[in-house]
């Protein structure tokens, strides 16, 4: 292919090379009349939608067209007509098909099918139709099918709560993550969310290229500043990359809540500075800028430039590992989110929207900042509408009442009442009880379900003898199947019951606090008890990290602070690499007990055991790690904590199916597999699993 010409101008002392090319090289007429010929054949959407917009687009066209078959309509010219009654009509038969409860959520189908409109028609549906169907909704539709047409609060999560949310991430005993690096980021994810005000997906698709580190002279102290520039190009729809804007991040006094320590953090657990000798905070936070050159920009390693910097945890054949190029989800990030908010005790759920709408009012508050700004941070484009629509506290956050004496106003008691930390109770039920969860399973409808597995799996062990023997036979799967049905309608009906618990107790909560403080019987000052205190975390590097989340932020300030700095990006580096044995939830054990009450195999417990194993030093290259008891190799092998790692099952039987979970179901049975034990057998490699299996029974006395 011919060069193409540099649309600059041509130097032309510099040679001759100018008169090499003629138009014709460059661009063949052929080209240009075939992409005519194209251009006239081919229909094109006007805009381009975002993948979440063309799946509801979708959705909503095959409902119209449901809908137009029934009354043997052509749904394009039906959708291209456009008339009112027509319209109206398929909302009544939307809402008679489906469960429908909120005036929102049918304007959000209107607004979709206005969308397939577009994509039909190439134009936009006549205002005076639109208009007027929404009026249509809010009006006789939500009338008719009495439609919840009221606004949920929409609570702020404003510094003070922030703080305790960020503390309780690090020292709360619940919340459990795959890896510890899920943790440190799902951390810094909350930070940059506060302070950034952006919506979730478009951190989590941040990669290194996004982020700008270098160090700069302070204009006026002349001192060395290590500051990151944070570009958020993913905005609404497929804007990617066109309008960025950028965020200029300091180092914070306090490393808990310093962004940059926690991005350069991960950063060096991925290895990702491009200067070969740039291994370790110690040198990073030690870094000029040359005197001559404002700036010295600090380089990725170009592999990494695409990457992103928050991936997801993923099951590996060495164990739990994170992966080296796929985002983490925004359904996992959401789901830890609100299990911190359920910590806490919010009664609201808590959203990444809560800091976003925070940080929106807290700019919108201030009488420095301008709507502008506002709209900017928040990606509202041209108009300050969504913002007053969507996002400004329904809590008015101004004393009116002030205002009206027009004394000086006193705003805090009008704005802690949108706090989502004001509705929060550590007593209210966030989980049912051992006995409310077989209260459950007594029901009648979980019952039934229950009968018609066990008489399913009485004929397959009358057929076969064991379970597992009758593996890949069509009554297996009826029992899978059954299964399944028992475990989604147990949790269906759980959720159902904590939602009915919860809603007793916040009618009856209040009225019995009240009672009690008039009666002199309250418990004054009752504080909120957190789950755990630092010392209870099993892991030290975390430990270290929760201690300093909960000290007086005082002392991070002063001429130690940068030290700290270092001390604390360097725990977080090694956390990353850490990992605890998760816990069994209640509900795992409970079905664990309630199928060995039906007469299934034996439980786990955990033995604490005495260290007697040699695990920190073994002599070089000779003894190698012996199970006691049902102990798992795999886990003996790992970095977990001690007391996770020396976890003993109560029986062969939990032991097998923990060790197919922790590791070997990721092998096909002729995979090589290697001897974890990568001391004494350093380089042992089996073929096959049962090859594997035997060397693990007689060198490790792991028997399975
Ligand atoms: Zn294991
Ligand atoms: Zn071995």
């Amino acid at each position: 292919m011919p060069r193409r010409k540099k649309l600059t101008t041509v130097n032309l002392s510099s040679g001759g090379s100018y008169s090499g090319h003629t138009t014709d090289d460059v661009c063949t007429l052929d080209v240009l009349a075939r992409k005519y010929e194209e251009a006239l054949s081919e229909t094109r959407p006007t805009t381009l939608y975002a993948p979440n917009t063309i799946y509801h687009v979708d959705r909503i066209q095959r409902l119209f067209e449901e809908y137009c078959d029934k009354f043997q309509l052509d749904p394009q010219e039906t959708l291209r007509e456009c008339a009112t009654a027509r319209m109206e009509n398929f909302l009544h038969w939307l809402l008679r098909t489906y469960t429908i409860k909120k005036t929102s959520t049918l304007t959000t189908y209107w607004r979709q099918l206005s969308q397939l409109y577009i994509m039909w028609t190439q134009r936009r549906m006549d205002p005076a139709v639109m208009r007027q169907i929404f009026v249509f909704i809010e009006g006789p539709l939500t009338e008719e099918y009495g439609l919840d047409n009221e606004e949920i609060e929409k609570p702020l999560m404003e510094a003070d709560d922030f703080v305790e949310l960020i503390r309780y991430h690090w020292a709360s005993d619940i919340n459990w993550f795959p890896n510890e690096r899920q943790r440190l980021q799902l951390a810094a994810i909350l930070l940059l969310a506060a302070f950034t005000g952006s919506r979730p997906q478009a951190l989590l698709d941040l990669t290194y290229r996004d982020l700008d580190l270098y160090i700069e002279k302070d204009a006026e102290t002349r001192v060395d500043m290590l500051r990151l520039g944070v570009k958020l190009t993913k905005t609404k729809s497929r804007q990617k990359r066109k309008r960025p804007k950028t965020y200029t991040f300091n180092l914070d006094d306090n490393p808990i809540f310093c962004v940059i320590t926690h991005i350069v953090s991960l950063a060096f657990d991925d290895s990702a500075f491009g200067p070969p000798d740039l291994k370790s905070p110690d040198v990073l936070f030690r870094l000029r800028a040359r005197r001559e050159k404002g700036c010295q920009p600090i380089p990725w390693r170009k592999e990494m430039l695409e990457v992103p910097i928050f991936r997801r945890a993923i099951a590996t054949k060495e164990g739990v590992k994170t992966s080296p190029d796929r985002a983490l989800t925004y359904n996992v990030y959401q789901a830890w989110v609100k299990r911190l908010g359920e910590a806490l005790g919010y009664l609201q759920t808590l959203t990444t929207y809560c800091l976003r709408r925070a940080l929106g009012n807290a700019i919108n508050d201030d009488p420095k900042s301008n709507a502008a700004v506002r709209n900017l941070a928040l990606d509202h484009v041209g108009s300050s509408t969504i913002f007053e629509r969507n996002y400004l506290s329904r809590m008015i956050r101004y004393s009116t009442q002030d205002a009206f004496w027009n004394r000086e106003a006193n705003p805090q008691a009008a704005k802690s009442a949108s706090r989502i930390g004001r509705l929060r109770d550590p007593n209210r039920p966030r989980k049912l009880t051992t006995e409310q969860s077989q209260q459950v399973r007594r029901l009648p409808s979980v019952r039934r379900l229950l009968e018609s597995r066990d008489r399913v799996r009485g004929v397959i062990v009358r057929e076969f003898g064991f379970l597992r023997m009758a593996i890949g036979e069509p009554i297996h799967a009826e029992y899978k199947k059954l299964e399944c049905m028992v475990n989604s309608t147990i949790r269906a009906e759980e959720r159902a019951l904590l939602k009915c618990i919860q809603r007793q107790y916040d009618e009856a909560a209040p009225v019995e606090a009240i009672q009690r403080q008039i009666k002199g019987t309250s418990a004054e000052g009752q504080e909120l008890t957190t789950e755990s205190t630092p010392t209870q975390i099993k892991i030290p590097e975390r430990r270290q990290i929760a201690e300093a989340a909960m000290s007086d932020p005082a002392v991070f300030t002063g001429p130690k602070a940068l030290s700290r700095h270092i001390k604390c990006s360097a725990t977080m580096i090694s956390l990353c690499r850490q990992r605890e044995g998760r816990r069994e939830t209640r509900r795992e054990r409970l079905s664990r007990k309630y199928s060995r009450s039906t007469g299934e195999t034996d439980t786990a417990t955990t033995v604490v055991s005495t260290p007697t194993l040699p695990l920190s030093s073994p002599p070089e290259g000779c003894v190698p790690l012996a199970c006691q008891g049902f102990q798992c190799l795999f886990c003996l092998c790992s970095n977990l904590p001690q007391e996770d790692r020396e976890k003993r099952y109560a029986g062969k039987h939990s032991l097998q199916r923990h060790t197919e979970r922790c590791r070997l179901r990721h092998f096909q049975e002729k995979d090589r597999i290697p001897c974890p034990d990568k001391v004494a057998c350093r380089g042992k490699v089996f073929e096959g699993k049962s090859h594997f299996k035997n060397h693990a029974a007689s060198v490790h006395l792991f028997v399975l």
